[in-house]
């Protein structure tokens, strides 16, 4: 998980995870989903990788700015796989906005890869798997949502001054294309290892934590948008989102646990965190109290420091470390 202090196996240059190219030695690049790593391409765009499989360049590099290998020449990688619907060509703003959200969705692919959660495409099971509608509301309104494994993102998100406006309309603290990403594939993972786990002990917990998830949405949306939230949110939840109903808290919860997973790892990479302090805790909730908020706090500083707003303007209470533990305890054993 995590961004990895990737670097380039033919001049050792440290290199970006959206590098399709070394900038200090100029040879091609293409991400090997297999070994989790940066690898080399020859003139023709082709890896071969230890055990003699041949990669090639995604099709969509010059589209989206994929940089993943794909198992057939002229052909697509995994990540695009799981794209159901693009913007059409004659969508130019959408098209604008296309290799933003592909970018997130590479990244959210790579920490879901690490931390070991099952990734099946629709195109492999049309009931269970995983898609994605990356629609452009400029041809009409888009619901950024999750429904039976489709998730549905608006690319128009991919426009600062748009997705600005939204956030300062709905007064949240933040708002961003990978954040949509984690908190919709939150509601999927939530439908697949909870709801679908056929485990009535794990099932009763969520709903002790989260509330039950049978409460009407609609009624629960109309509630939120009149009333507001309660005002004492903050005691029990880590976004006024969160409150509006059961699944939004899970799928807020669940975004978190990816946004300090990944962020931490990026800082053990980077020598920020020693690697051994993310080892040895019985829980995550005591990784997040005893290592990310003291790290957190240093890293808004930092962001102050650059007159930036804070990276992560949130406060954890009890019953959301709670909540966080619930999410990280349907990590797949190693
Ligand atoms: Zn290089
Ligand atoms: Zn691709
Ligand atoms: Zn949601």
């Amino acid at each position: 998980m995590g961004v990895k202090a990737y670097r380039c196996r033919v001049c050792g240059n440290p290199l970006y995870f959206e590098n399709s190219v070394c900038v200090s030695c100029g040879t091609g690049l293409g991400y090997a989903r297999a070994e989790r790593e940066i690898v080399p391409v020859d003139a023709s765009g082709v890896y071969v990788d230890a055990d003699g499989w041949i990669w090639h360049v995604c099709h969509n590099l010059g589209l989206s700015g994929c940089t993943w290998l794909a198992p057939l020449e002229g052909g697509q990688c995994v990540s695009c796989d799981l794209t159901r619907t693009r913007p059409n060509d004659a969508d130019a703003a959408g098209l604008a906005n296309f290799p933003l959200a592909e970018r997130a969705k590479r990244h959210l692919i790579v920490e879901l890869d690490s931390l070991g959660f099952p990734l099946v495409g629709k195109n492999q099971d049309a009931v269970n798997g995983l898609a994605f509608d990356l629609l452009s509301s400029t041809l009409g309104q888009v619901m950024i949502a999750h429904n039976d494994g489709i998730v549905t993102i608006d690319l128009a998100e991919g426009d600062d001054s748009h997705r600005e406006r939204v956030r300062s309309q709905l007064d949240e603290p933040y708002r961003t294309m990978l954040g949509h990403f984690r908190h919709e594939v939150g509601h999927y993972y939530e439908w697949q290892l909870v709801e679908l786990a056929g485990d009535p002990g794990l099932l009763a917990r969520a709903r002790e934590l989260f509330g039950d998830e049978t409460t009407d949405y609609q009624e629960a949306v109309d509630r939120h948008y009149q009333n507001g939230p309660p005002t004492d949110w903050r005691l029990a939840y880590i976004s006024s989102y969160a409150t509006m109903h059961p699944y939004e808290d899970f799928a807020e919860t669940w975004a978190h646990y990816l946004h300090i997973c990944d962020t931490l790892e990026t800082a053990v990479s980077f020598g920020l965190v020693p690697a051994a302090e993310l080892l040895g805790r019985a829980r995550f909730r005591d990784l997040v109290s005893d290592v990310w908020v003291p790290l957190s706090t240093a890293l808004n500083l930092v962001n102050r420091s650059m007159g930036k707003d804070d990276l992560y303007p949130f406060v954890l209470a009890d019953a959301v470390l709670e909540k966080l533990d619930f999410v990280a305890s349907l990590r797949p054993a190693a």
